[in-house]
Order: structure tokens, then sequence, then C-alpha cells
């Protein structure tokens, strides 16, 4: 029953297109995909570093809230985050990725523990990763070693801030790349989290609860 449902909601969202497939796995693989369908990031590129915070829990909810770890995110945002890997890649960096598309259901959880709109969401009106368009990522170096951005992901505090000045200028340096590279590439940087990036054009699509195939 679990899996009919799922299929269930992604059809239910894909409305414009047909849902023939048995998982959603390939639901996101059909070639009439369009810009707003949902994908599975690995399905598009090999290239991308994966710490998918909220399938552990090592996150400020102390909760495993997906069943597995994967990105997905609608066509468009899958696509501008791969061109903007192949920029950090020509500089010998890679996009590790910490969250991605997040259902609604999950977005009430952290409201419930944050209630702080400079750093969650409220979920009356849903957070752009409620619509497939937000990443929360940082830089990885050719060893795989994290960049140093000053604070760790889902701090909450004046410092994970882009306009914290009281910084090394290395720390300054990477969060100038990581925010300069992602703005040439469609996304618009999020003043109090240097880890967040939302696409443009993503901005007033529709908010989803659906929950990805894990099977
Ligand atoms: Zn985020």
């Amino acid at each position: 029953m679990k899996y009919s449902k799922t299929i269930f909601i992604f059809c239910t969202i894909l409305s414009l297109y047909s849902c023939k497939s048995q998982s959603a796995h390939n639901v996101t693989k059909q070639s009439v995909a369009n810009d707003t369908t949902f994908v599975n990031l690995k399905d598009y590129s090999k290239d991308f570093v994966y710490d998918m915070k909220y399938a552990t829990s090592d996150n400020f909810l102390k909760a495993k809230v997906y069943d597995c770890a994967e990105c997905f995110l609608r066509l468009k945002t899958i696509k501008a985050m791969v061109a903007a890997n192949a920029d950090f890649m020509k500089m010998g960096y890679k996009i590790k990725i910490f969250d991605c598309y997040r259902p609604l259901d999950i977005q009430k959880r952290m409201w419930k523990i944050v209630p702080n709109p400079d750093y969650v969401a409220n979920p009356s009106k849903g957070s752009i990763h409620n619509r497939g368009g937000a990443v929360d990522i940082t830089l990885v170096n050719a060893k795989g070693k994290e960049l140093d951005m000053g604070t760790s992901f889902d701090f909450f505090g004046i410092e994970a801030s882009h306009n914290y000045q009281n910084l090394s200028q290395e720390i300054k340096d990477n969060r100038t790349l990581l925010k300069t590279t992602m703005v040439q590439n469609g996304f618009n940087a999020l003043d109090s989290e240097w880890w967040h990036y939302n696409l443009k054009s993503a901005l007033n699509d529709t908010v989803s609860n659906a929950k990805w195939n894990c099977d």
C-alpha cells in the first residue's frame, strides 16, 4: 500500500504527463520530463558528493527523517546544479550536498523546533525546499575535504550570515566562491545561511509533500 501510495502522490503532482511506470524512480526518468518534473540528481550526474543530513540523525532535529539519502529536485534545478558543479570542477572543487527537495511534513517538524523565519521557512507558506528549487550545499576540494565556511551546516546564528564579517579571509573567500558561482548559474543566496541557495525561477512553483521511493 505504501508503494502504490507513493506512486499515486508522484502521479498527482506530476499531473502534466502520464504516469505509467512502476516506481517513482522510473517516473522521473521518463523522456517526457519537463523543467518542473521532480527528478533524482544521481540520474543526471555522478559528480556530486553527498552528505544528506536528514537521512541521518546528525541534524538539528536529532532524528532521521528521510528513509533514504536521495536528492530530488525539479529538473530545471538539477540542470542549474549540474552547470554550477561543472564550473566548480574547472576550479578543482565539487559541490557537496546536505539537503534538496524536502516534503512539507518535514518542514512542519523543523518549524516546531526552530520557529524563526531567518533559519526555517514557515510551513504555512512553504520553503523553496518544499518546491524542489532549493539546495543546502558546501564545497569540497580535490581530496574530498570540505572548504572552511566558518560554521557547520545548520548553524543557526549570526556567524552563518553572508553579512558577518568577523571571519578569516580564507573563509570569506570560500563563501564568495560558492555564492558567486551559484548566482552565475541562476541561484539566489540567502543572507542568513551561507549553505542555502534558491533557484530564482522556482520561487512560484507549487509546494509538495510527496515522498520519494526508497526501493
Ligand atoms: Zn536550505
